[in-house]
């Protein structure tokens, strides 16, 4: 037996509850895993708290993260003892996922643990940071030049602009670190924020063309956050969108396309194939600081995991939350 969070569904209503499982119960795939830490996106957070149509099935172990020892294998990739790492692919909204001291999955959605990361660090980095560095290699597709002017990183405090700014930081790129919230201006500037740029600013419907102010653009908010970046980009600069945190809808113009030559490149890590993934934890192990995993995270217990998604939802969490399992 082992613990899982669990979220059931009763009478069209959510609830999640710590519960009792027997491997037996575990779903379909080839590779048995013992949890050791999960994390918390904000995706999880939606879907535990039921704020968004995450969840297909129930009942269902929330968790999109997890690393892990395998415990049993019929994949030739992989062996009991193997470390290994699970971001995405539905895990957790389709398929059963990592807020379990057990996960049963698809051997092709794993990755070996990354050299030169502990299992606890792959999980202070997890969906989010994974997605920070497929942003950060966007922008680096796209030739954006760093000595135009600074990167805007919206939602900084978050799982994704933390890491982001703490990525392009280390890059030597200038960072414009966007919050709501002034009391964190402190955290993301020793993070490598060399400015602070208050929500309020691009919280406006946007102008079709601003004063260009961005090399390039890192947005985990959409909606009016998302349309004032991409009116403020410069000349060839490029925006990475991955976010919803403010809004799904985007109320913009053709104008910063067609007249500015700004690129919008959308970031998904979900579905992200293998050999991109692995490159990106590549760059991750290389590239962040020993400090970041102290500055940026926090540790909790599956228990507490609930009052998080809570949290999260909210806008209340700073950087990134880490769940020890095992
Ligand atoms: P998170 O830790 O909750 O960070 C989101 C941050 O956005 C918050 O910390 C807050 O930062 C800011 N924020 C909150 N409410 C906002 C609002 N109403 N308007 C503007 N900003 C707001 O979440 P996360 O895990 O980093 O994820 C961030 C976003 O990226 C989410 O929408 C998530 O779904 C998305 N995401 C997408 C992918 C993908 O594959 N495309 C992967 C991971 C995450 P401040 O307080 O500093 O403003």
């Amino acid at each position: 037996m082992f613990n899982a969070l669990v979220i059931l569904q009763e009478n069209e209503q959510q609830r999640v509850a710590i519960e009792q499982l027997s491997e037996e119960q575990l779903p379909e795939g080839d590779v048995t895993v013992q949890v050791s830490y999960s994390s918390i996106n904000y995706k999880d957070g939606l879907a535990i708290t039921g704020t968004g149509k995450i969840v297909r099935s129930f009942p269902m172990v929330p968790g999109i993260d997890f690393v892990g020892t395998v415990l049993e294998s019929d994949s030739a990739d992989y062996q009991p003892g193997d470390q290994v790492i699970l971001t995405g692919w539905g895990v957790g909204e389709r398929h059963w996922g990592g807020l379990a001291e057990k996960a049963r999955v698809k051997s092709k959605w794993l990755v070996p643990l990354p050299a030169n990361l502990t299992p606890e660090q792959t999980m202070i980095i997890g969906t989010a940071g994974l997605t920070a560095m497929l942003c950060v290699m966007a922008l680096e597709h796209n030739q954006v030049d760093k000595s135009i002017g600074d990167i805007l990183v919206t939602g900084a405090s978050g799982g994704v602009g933390s890491t982001a700014v703490a990525l392009l930081s280390a890059l030597g790129y200038s960072v414009a670190a966007v919050t709501g919230r002034p009391e964190n201006a402190d955290y993301l500037t020793k993070l490598g924020a060399s400015q602070i740029v208050d929500r309020s600013e691009l919280a406006e419907r946007a102008k079709p063309l601003d004063q260009q102010r961005w090399a390039g653009v890192i947005d985990t908010a959409g909606g009016n956050i998302l349309a004032n970046a991409l009116s403020q980009t410069h000349y060839n600069g490029t925006v990475a969108a991955c976010g919803l945190a403010a809004d799904y809808k985007l109320p913009t113009s053709v104008m910063p396309f067609i007249l500015r030559n700004v690129t919008l490149a959308g970031v998904d890590s979900v579905m992200c194939p293998t050999a991109k993934r692995q490159e990106a934890w590549r760059r991750l192990a290389e590239l962040l600081p020993a400090e970041f995993y102290q500055q940026a995270s926090e540790q909790i217990s599956l228990a507490q995991v609930p009052q998080w998604a809570d949290k999260i939802v909210a806008g209340k969490v700073t950087g990134r939350t880490l769940v020890k399992l095992n």
